[in-house]
């Protein structure tokens, strides 16, 4: 465990000093020009800012945007030591900013997020997570050195090449997309590496929802404990939250340096552990541009009970699907994940899947499923297999498509599950 004193505080001292830090934020906020709108906190808000902090409005990704590309920063120009920005893929990026000590506290939530996988100081970290404007690459990169790791800034792409400096380098540590993981694992195949001998032990991937079922193929493919990280850019970047090895279920939330609440996306009321909801971050120690109570869209439910690991921070559970991803095929809401989840459950088939959404001739959406056989005798009847259990786990009709092997486009960063083919719809009046 790289910092015991923060990740095993007991529940109490934790509590304590989440209020303390609410406090100080609260004082800060009028020196962001977003916030200043807000007016300074009363009194009995900086007296008890926990249950404050549950009045307070959300912060939301428009209004991000809006802000673009200083408006939500509460420190002179010159305090500013870095700039990364969103990708923008539904408009104008989003930029961050962060102070000295934001990086320092960066790198310490991932070198956390690393040891918590199993890394060591000493060990070498092949990192494929893309380099740039994108908070993966530099994100895992300054947390690996400041554990004290060797870094192999791999980035994104040029498979083949890095498939060997994983032989040559001899990385006990990997980090990059579960997509890119299974690309990887596949390029291996094609060139007949032997995986006895690579010195590869773990695997720390996120950046995409992926699945339990997408974790074991990983895991038997390249011979890894794979664990899951979560962040976003507004917040820090990777290091908001890390499963642990001990228990690999749950992620346990920085909560010294990140407040969590879920809320139903609907009313903004709280859920109840175990309850899925929209996961609310608050950041409680960010210099450069702190967010209060920022809706992520990303689906979580909190896990209730202690983890054996040691770590008193909450754990929440795996990201379900984002707001904003939900499919709604014929009046049925469903999540890509949900699908991922029972086409890996058919040994028979590849982890490489899409849905292709569609307009039909009556105006309706149709949605059908391209996924890849393992290599092997053709099945005949294996689709309406397929199309059968998602009828009956999810209560969808949906097409499916077995490809041969190797039919399907391979990610080298993010994977592209959904592709949406239907015409756009008319602008609102
Ligand atoms: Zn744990």
């Amino acid at each position: 465990m790289f910092q015991p004193e923060w990740e095993c505080m007991p529940r109490a001292d934790l509590d304590r000093l989440q209020d303390n830090r609410l406090r100080h934020l609260f004082e800060r906020l009028p020196a962001s020009p977003f916030y200043q709108a807000w007016g300074p906190m009363s009194a009995a808000q900086l007296d008890s800012p926990r249950a404050a902090l549950a009045d307070l409005p959300f912060t939301t990704k428009a209004q991000l945007r809006d802000a673009y590309p200083f408006g939500m920063v509460a420190v002179p120009r010159e305090e500013v030591r870095r700039l990364h920005a969103s990708s923008g893929t539904r408009g104008k990026p989003t930029v961050v900013a962060y102070t000295d000590q934001d990086l320092a506290v960066w790198a310490d939530v991932v070198a956390r997020a690393l040891a918590a996988a199993g890394a060591e100081p000493g060990h070498r970290l092949h990192n494929a997570y893309g380099y740039g404007l994108f908070t993966g690459g530099l994100g895992l990169h300054q947390g690996a050195e400041r554990l004290g790791m060797t870094v192999i800034p791999a980035s994104g792409g040029a498979t083949r090449r890095q498939v060997t400096l994983l032989q040559d380098l001899g990385p006990e540590g990997l980090s990059c997309t579960p997509s890119f993981a299974l690309r990887l694992a596949e390029i291996m195949d094609e060139m007949g590496v032997d995986r006895s001998q690579l010195s590869l032990r773990y695997a720390i991937l996120g950046a995409e929802p992926w699945t339990e079922a997408m974790r074991s193929r990983i895991e038997e493919r390249l011979h890894v404990t794979a664990v899951d990280i979560y962040g976003l850019s507004e917040i820090v970047g990777p290091g908001v939250a890390i499963e642990c090895r001990e228990e690999q279920h749950g992620l346990h939330v920085f909560e010294d340096h990140f407040y969590p609440e879920v809320v139903d996306p609907a009313s903004g009321s709280p859920c109840a552990p175990g309850e899925v909801g929209e996961l609310v971050l608050t950041t409680l120690s960010k210099e450069a541009m702190p967010l209060v109570r920022y809706r992520t869209g990303d689906l979580v439910s909190v896990i209730g009970e202690p983890c054996r690991c040691g770590r008193t921070h909450r754990r929440m559970s795996r990201v379900r699907g984002r707001v904003d991803d939900m499919l709604i095929v014929r009046g049925v809401n469903v999540f890509p994940s949900e699908i991922e989840r029972i086409l890996l459950s058919f040994q028979s088939l590849a982890p490489e899947w899409q849905v292709v959404l569609s307009r039909a001739a009556d105006g309706l959406d149709v949605a059908a499923v391209r996924v890849e056989q393992q290599p092997g005798p053709v099945d005949a009847q294996l689709a309406g297999r397929v199309a059968a259990r998602i009828r009956a786990e999810l209560g969808l009709t949906l097409g499916v498509v077995v490809e041969p092997p190797g039919t399907l486009p391979r990610a080298e960063g993010k994977a592209v599950r959904v592709v949406d083919q239907r015409p756009p719809s008319p602008a609102a009046p």
